[in-house]
């Protein structure tokens, strides 16, 4: 019987999921900008007292969230999100055989069904039984989409939880020149009549980040809760439902760049990566993570086998450890030599390449000075590496300035003279806080 096995039973397929999510960083960092507490080049962009310790163990052990683990919430029995070998495991706990595991896999992740009694793979009294002990497909949900004048969207997916807070996910089609940065030409697509060639979704991770950035939107939540695997990679499906993507046909890139910081919620992250990889189809090498620079969780990517790792993105964001340490607090913890040293620790593959992201704050970090000492720190780092400039994303209450159009391009040619390959990321969705770094859960439009 489903219901009383051990594993998989009324909290069985909880425990099971949090015994595969799991994972602890603790990590700590003091903000120490000065005795007063205030960061001398910025206005503080968040009200809490800067003395006080920020816990960065931002990692649940229970892999669901903070919340679950204090009992408020339940994540339910939900198939999506567990992969073919614990939904194999499943079906022999229920007396079925174990292949029944790769039809549900094939079904959800392949077929994108959402609904249980849909698959029709499964024999009817099975899919009853499953339903009667509260089994569902469960996969996040879009509760709210916002549209930019440019074709870019936002949504508020609704995660797995059931608690009512929303995440964030952007499609961006055409994407912004970032998440390739080889300045190839847009793929066409045989056959098809569409408005986009290729596309770039952008997923979150957490809700909320606790690593506080001080140009950064997202920061000003908070850190709120982890994501669980179903939740990160259900906003991908969910997503390519709506724009109607067939994995292997077209072309479309992830970046997990919206809300929150993966290397912090590794274990799910990287579930999340391998759900996507082994059980949707989708590529590794068209994938990209991006980190302030956690260097524990840099080093434990390196470890990942090259069929499962995305290719690694580090916000760099400033020229040296003064500016950085101001603007992203984590620098103190970890200065950019240990962020570059664990970089190298990471095989990359033929031509594979580590991006480096740096926003341009006016008068902060896109001087002249600043673009010819990042092109010595890049080319000292010995790095394949390319850089991505983003010009700074405003949001209410974050005293930054825009760069200037004439210094972000003096700042791409420093770096190209410099023979560093260098992109400006295109803004996409600014009208409607899809851009980087404005993604921060609100209901409003
Ligand atoms: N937490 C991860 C990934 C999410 S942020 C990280 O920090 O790398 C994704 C990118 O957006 C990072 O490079 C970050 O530096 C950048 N970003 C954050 N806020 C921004 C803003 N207001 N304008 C432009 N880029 C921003
Ligand atoms: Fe978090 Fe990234 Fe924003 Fe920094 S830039 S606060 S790490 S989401």
């Amino acid at each position: 019987m489903l219901g009383t096995c051990q594993l998989f039973g009324a909290n069985g397929a909880l425990a099971s999921r949090r015994r595969l999510q799991s994972g602890r960083q603790g990590l700590q960092i003091r903000q120490n900008c000065n005795p007063q507490g205030k960061c001398s080049i910025l206005t503080p962009a968040v009200s809490e007292d800067l003395s006080q310790p920020v816990r960065l163990d931002a990692g649940d052990p229970a892999g669901g969230s903070q919340a679950s683990k204090e009992g408020r919430f339940s994540f339910g029995k939900t198939l999506f999100g567990l992969d073919a070998d614990t939904l194999a495991a499943l079906m022999v706990e229920a007396g079925e055989p174990a292949w029944r595991g790769s039809q549900i896999a094939e079904a959800v992740y392949r077929q994108r069904i959402t609904n249980l009694s849909e698959i029709t793979t499964l024999p009817k009294p099975l899919r009853q039984r499953l339903a009667a002990e509260g089994w569902e497909v469960g996969r996040p949900t879009i509760a709210q989409v916002f549209q930019s004048a440019d074709g870019t969207e936002r949504y508020l997916v609704q995660g797995q939880s059931g608690e009512g807070l929303t995440v964030e996910t952007v499609w961006m089609p055409e994407g912004d020149d970032g998440e390739t940065g080889d300045g190839s030409d847009p793929e066409v697509v045989d056959g098809a009549a569409r408005r986009w060639q290729r596309a770039t979704l952008c997923i979150s991770s957490q809700v909320g980040c606790a690593v506080n950035c001080q140009f950064c939107l997202t920061a000003k939540l908070g850190f709120q809760r982890n994501l669980s695997a179903g939740e990160i990679a259900g906003q991908v499906l969910a997503v390519l439902d709506r724009h109607g993507v067939e994995v292997g046909r077209d072309r479309v890139n992830l970046v997990f760049m919206g809300m929150g910081e993966p290397f912090l919620n590794y274990d799910n992250f990287m579930a999340a990566v391998r759900l996507l990889v082994r059980e949707v189809g989708l590529s590794p090498q068209r994938m990209t993570v991006s980190t302030s620079g956690i260097v524990p969780g840099i080093e434990r990517f390196a470890q990942e086998p090259a069929e499962l790792r995305p290719k690694l993105a580090i916000s760099l964001n400033a020229p040296n450890n003064a500016i950085r340490g101001e603007i992203m607090p984590i620098n103190r913890k970890w200065p950019i030599e240990a962020v570059i040293d664990a970089v190298r620790k990471v095989q990359l593959r033929p031509r594979e390449r580590i991006t480096f992201e740096y926003v341009l704050l006016g008068g902060v970090t896109d001087r002249p000075e600043d673009a010819r000492e990042v092109a010595r720190l890049v080319r000292r780092s010995g790095l394949p590496a390319k850089v991505n400039l983003i010009a700074w994303n405003p949001g209410p209450g974050i005293g930054y300035s825009l760069p200037q159009p004439e210094a972000v391009e003096a700042f791409r040619q420093t770096l190209a003279d410099g023979g560093i390959a260098t992109y400006v990321r295109k803004p996409r969705g600014r009208d409607i806080y899809a851009a980087c770094g404005q993604l921060k859960r609100t209901m409003e439009g």
